[in-house]
């Protein structure tokens, strides 16, 4: 039986529309572990569908150094949401986490970046993917390597676990246990 004719499922038309995004999840304030897992929540309840989360990492601050360390974390996640909007997204979900604004960079209770939209390139004002500052940071490198070694940086061509062989970053990032509760 042929397919002519027979308008696409309301599911063929999603699965074509759907970004395959990796994201970075960080935390320094308040019960940071607790503040990822609401983070994952909240994305999931504004329709991502999660496919892949790392372990949770303690990792040193990069930069800024005189703040408490992170806990970070990579997800890859599915979204019919184009980049742009993804990011309107994240930075509503920052707000009603209480993420206090101020020094770029420092504590926060929840940082969401967006790493990777697929094989996609974006360069905005407002917003860059590849974001500009994964590839040197073993606290993205690490946990993205984790869940995703094969993927691809878009502008570089490069493996995830060849940009995290090529890393000078001497900080120090420490893999923590996951909770037997986590979600
Ligand atoms: P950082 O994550 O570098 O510590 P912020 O989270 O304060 O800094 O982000 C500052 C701005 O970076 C955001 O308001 C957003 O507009 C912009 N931005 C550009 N590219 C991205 C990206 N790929 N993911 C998240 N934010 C981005
Ligand atoms: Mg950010």
């Amino acid at each position: 039986m042929g397919d002519a004719g027979r308008p696409a499922s309301p599911q063929t038309v999603q699965l074509g529309l759907t970004v395959r995004y990796f994201l970075g999840l960080g935390s320094n304030l308040g019960r940071k572990r607790d503040n990822l897992s609401q983070a994952r929540r909240l994305l999931k309840k504004n329709g991502l569908r999660l496919l892949r989360t790392s372990a949770e990492y303690r990792s040193q601050p990069v930069g800024d150094r005189n703040q408490p360390w992170f806990i970070n974390q990579v997800l890859e996640a599915e979204s019919g949401l184009e980049p742009s909007a993804l990011l309107t997204l994240v930075k509503r979900l920052e707000l009603k986490m209480k993420r206090t604004p101020g020094r770029r960079r420092g504590p926060r209770r929840i940082d969401i970046d967006i790493l990777l939209a697929g094989r996609r390139i974006v360069s905005t004002p407002r917003l860059k993917v590849p974001h500009p500052r994964m590839t040197g940071r073993k606290f993205v490198l690490v946990p993205l390597c984790e869940i995703a070694p094969r993927a691809l940086h878009p502008v570089s061509g490069k493996t995830i676990r060849r940009l995290l062989r090529e890393t000078n970053d001497q900080s120090s990032l420490h893999k923590l246990r996951n909770r037997r509760w986590r979600n």
